[in-house]
């Protein structure tokens, strides 16, 4: 890549988790570190992020996810008058019995949403309100190059905050290292976290199943991305479950204006690649799995050419 050139975006997403988009990404991201395509991963499923459980990466560099802010009374200036539990709406502020007959309060940071009215609310200022962690961000390296992931606390919140903050780590370390691409494991389903992956982005890759639902799943993810004006492609991953309806999923896909990028058939070998902690295109052992990941390759050479259009 020359110097002032910025990194493509490629962001592989379903309509819903379990339809094969992480270990697709996987095996992607091994094919580009091999390739003429220096790339820089970025696991944007920060919900439920599982791209490291393939790529096994090294952690180098760890930092807090800091957002919004939590509501912490300190129980010395506390005069116990209750006005913070009858404020709060969201139930987050705990009574119990205290000592000498009176109740005393805390905060469960679970269900605090940080809101701010109890610390309005305390008629002595008993109430801290710092920013809240609600989680970590690593730079780590991997087998195929270097991956910025994410782990959300049980409980947290901003998750697409989160996204946008991995996609800006990955891309700034892209710009860094030269990278050609980010490589973006995209949330499931259409809701915040999907959107603040989606805006921008060179291209969507959406990896689909083919049922009803999975048609569904995608029309409403294609019907997105025309919102945010990103072109998109589609491919249908074990389409040999159901030939009739991969057809009537590419056709959708087609009159929806998505490029098809191809087929990858149902097989065990995925399973076992991701059972040995391997993407399908580095342990391409048996017959089957060797079948897998060429039809892996094939999807990838199209999304490439897609991308250089
Ligand atoms: S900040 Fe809001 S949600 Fe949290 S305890 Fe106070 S009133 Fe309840
Ligand atoms: S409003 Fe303030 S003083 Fe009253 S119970 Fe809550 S923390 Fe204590």
């Amino acid at each position: 890549m020359s110097e002032n050139q910025t990194p493509k975006e490629l962001l592989v997403i379903s309509g819903k988790g379990g339809t094969g988009k992480t270990s697709l990404t996987a095996a992607f991201s091994i094919l580009a570190s091999r390739g003429d395509t220096k790339s820089v991963l970025a696991d944007c499923d920060v919900d439920a992020a599982d791209l490291h459980l393939i790529l096994s990466p090294t952690i180098n560099k760890q930092e807090k996810f800091l957002a919004g802010h939590e509501a912490v009374i300190r129980p010395d200036d506390c005069v116990k008058c209750g006005a913070c539990y009858a404020r709060c709406r969201f139930g987050a502020v705990r009574k119990s019995a205290g000592g000498a007959g009176q109740a005393s309060f805390t905060i469960d940071p679970l269900a605090c949403e940080g809101c701010g009215v109890c610390v309005h609310a305390c008629p002595v200022g008993a109430i801290d309100f710092p920013v809240a962690e609600c989680g970590q961000w690593f730079l780590s390296s991997t087998s195929a190059g270097t991956m910025v992931h994410a782990r959300l606390n049980a409980g947290g919140e901003n998750s697409g905050k989160l996204v946008s903050l991995v996609r800006k780590q990955a891309a700034d370390e892209a710009g860094r290292s030269g990278a050609a691409m980010v490589i973006i494991d995209g949330p499931p389903g259409v809701g915040c976290p999907v959107i603040a992956s989606l805006g921008g982005v060179s291209l969507a890759l959406v990896v689909i199943e083919p049922t009803v639902s999975g048609a569904h799943d995608m029309a409403r993810v294609l019907d997105l991305a025309k919102h945010f004006s990103v072109p998109a492609a589609v491919c249908v991953n074990k389409w040999d479950l159901n030939s009739g309806q991969t057809e009537a999923i590419e056709a959708l896909a087609e009159a929806r204006g998505a490029k098809l990028a191809g087929r990858v058939r149902y097989s065990r070998g995925f399973t076992e690649a991701l059972r040995a902690g391997k993407a399908i295109t580095e342990c391409a052992q048996t017959d089957e799995q060797k079948e897998l990941a060429a039809e892996a390759e094939v999807v990838w050479n199209r999304v490439k050419g897609f991308l250089n259009e």
